[in-house]
């Protein structure tokens, strides 16, 4: 299988927040949870709407959420850069 990669300037990683009811509620959380906080991508214009109407996005990964942090310092979300990868789109 061939994979292609895009330089899609329409994504851009955010961050999502560790309380959005996607997370699995089996896994207990045994330390500050920052473990669970990942960049996501998304579309750039969705996120600066978001910043402004807090309204929430949706990720290439399908999470939703109401991006509010610095995405730099988290890590970029194994399943957006899995899909991105292979080309996916939102
Ligand atoms: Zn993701």
């Amino acid at each position: 299988m061939t994979s292609l990669v895009f330089v899609d300037t329409t994504t851009a990683p955010v961050e999502a927040p560790v309380d959005v009811p996607v997370a699995s509620p089996s896994r207990p959380v045994t330390d500050d949870g920052d473990h669970d906080r990942f960049a996501h991508y998304a579309r750039r214009d969705d996120v600066t709407r978001a910043y402004i109407t807090g309204d929430a996005i949706v990720a290439l990964c399908g999470k939703k959420w109401v991006p509010t942090r610095d995405p730099e310092a988290y890590p970029i979300c194994p399943t957006c850069k899995e899909r991105r990868a292979a080309g996916w789109k939102l």
